[in-house]
């Protein structure tokens, strides 16, 4: 079976007869495992305190100082994933299943079967432990992937609008676009206000309900001909407005915030609805021949950060 697992695998068989811990840990040892013992809960918890290479306890339930149960309760708190076997008599089989019922993975009964079915359970609590942590594994791994994946595609996954990396593509064409023709082109830059504290307040998963919101809103304000909107990261949206001087940008932005002051959007869960505002940064220009296309998104952000300075739930122009 050690071969099977590839791995040295050590066990903690705790049981206060020096009889049974003594019969139970030949049975493991012939199969392979390192054996540690201890008589009761209370040693085997100072003994997983020192060692954290403990693969797997098989553990008594009636025992001194700390019985079973209370030892799955005990470690349970500490590891959530260590397999725990419990051993029983037939009196005692409710108790064995609230052990279950606390967190131990298999019971089996103390009796003459105990060398065939102490082996087999062991193999199938390590063998479930093993797929366990394969499927945390993979499930992280799948996770990095997606969000490498994300990065590389051009739409933000929670709100599915343009994501900052199609906005550095197309802000570049859009302005060469503009000074090639000699026309104006503005952007908007906003944010929501105190976005931390309405996280903090209603939790994660409702400020994402927001920021979802917020590309909805700004999607269905802005219908400037070939605008592009992105989400630029966290609560920070941007657009692109070709053709469009600052003034027609700032009214823009300024409907984009009235509408934003009368959502008002439900919590499913708790029904709960917070209000919320946002501060815009507008800055429109005929690009200069010797201009490059990050000056609008730096004059775009003074004018947001002028914003929030001033108070936020407003739209600055930078001159
Ligand atoms: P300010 O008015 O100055 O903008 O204050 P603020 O609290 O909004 O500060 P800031 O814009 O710096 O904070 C952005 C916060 O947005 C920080 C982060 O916790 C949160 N955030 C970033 N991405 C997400 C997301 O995808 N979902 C949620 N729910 N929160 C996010
Ligand atoms: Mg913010």
């Amino acid at each position: 079976m050690e071969q099977l697992t590839g791995r040295t695998t050590q066990i903690l068989v705790v049981d206060d007869d020096i009889f049974v811990r003594e019969m139970i840990s030949d049975i493991l040892e012939s199969l392979g495992f390192t054996i540690y013992q201890a008589e009761h809960g209370k040693e085997a918890l100072s003994y997983l305190e020192q060692n954290n290479m403990i693969n797997l306890i098989v553990s008594d339930l009636n025992m001194p100082e700390m019985n079973g149960l209370e030892l799955v309760d005990a470690v349970r708190q500490f590891n959530g994933d260590i397999p725990i076997i419990i051993l029983t008599v037939n009196s005692e089989i409710e108790t064995a299943i609230q052990a279950i019922q606390k967190g131990a993975d298999d019971y089996i009964l103390k009796g003459s079967a105990i060398a065939e079915t102490l082996p087999l359970s062991v193999a199938k609590v390590l063998e479930i432990f093993d797929l366990k942590m394969q499927n945390r594994e993979l499930i992280q791994d799948l996770s990095r992937k997606n969000a490498e994946l994300e990065q590389l595609a051009f739409l933000d996954g929670l709100t599915g609008i343009p994501n900052r990396r199609f906005y550095d593509l197309t802000l570049t064409s859009m302005w060469h676009t503009a000074k090639r023709n000699g026309t104006s082109i503005s952007m908007i830059m906003t944010d929501i206000d105190r976005f931390k504290q309405l996280n903090d307040t209603l939790g994660h998963h409702y400020g994402d309900l927001c920021i979802q919101a917020v590309a909805k809103t700004f999607n269905r304000t802005l219908t400037t001909k070939n605008a592009v909107i992105a989400r630029f990261g966290g609560d920070e949206f941007v657009a692109v407005l070709p053709e469009t001087t600052a003034e027609e940008a700032a009214a823009v932005a300024e409907q984009m915030r009235e509408n934003i002051m009368k959502l008002r959007i439900k919590d499913p869960e708790t029904g709960a609805i917070k209000e919320f505002t946002m501060s815009f940064g507008v800055f429109g220009v005929i690009p200069a021949n010797d201009s490059i296309a990050e000056s609008l998104f730096e004059s775009a952000d003074k004018a947001l950060y002028t914003s929030k300075e001033s108070g936020r739930n407003r739209v600055s122009i930078q001159e």
